[in-house]
């Protein structure tokens, strides 16, 4: 069974479900994150990729200052380009592969 995983983000911690879209997402929604829950869900409906992808783009909504983070338009032109660049290079670690996860409480 895969373990939780857990992100700090911007000081509050969020738990990350992958969830079948039809169980908790819209079904043209690729993930989410909840502010106040603390929650981000991600489609694993898709290829790992997209579900990083995803993830990273969920992330940086959560990075945002609450005046900017529903600016859908930019974290969709900024998520994907900022995820090639990592993967690419190879600065990024999905956390589908990691065997720990990065794990709280
Ligand atoms: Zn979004």
């Amino acid at each position: 069974m895969k373990k939780n995983l857990f992100l700090i983000i911007e000081g509050k911690v969020f738990k990350v479900n992958y969830v079948r879209t039809s169980k908790v997402l819209d079904s043209p929604t690729a993930g989410l994150i909840d502010y106040m829950k603390g929650v981000i869900c991600i489609s694993t409906d898709r290829p790992r990729d997209a579900q990083d992808e995803t993830l990273l783009h969920e992330i940086i909504h959560g990075i945002l200052p609450p005046s900017t983070r529903d600016e859908e338009k930019f974290v969709e032109v900024f998520a994907p380009r900022l995820f090639g660049v990592l993967k690419t290079n190879g600065l990024w670690r999905s956390p589908l592969e990691s065997k720990e996860g990065n794990t709280v409480g």
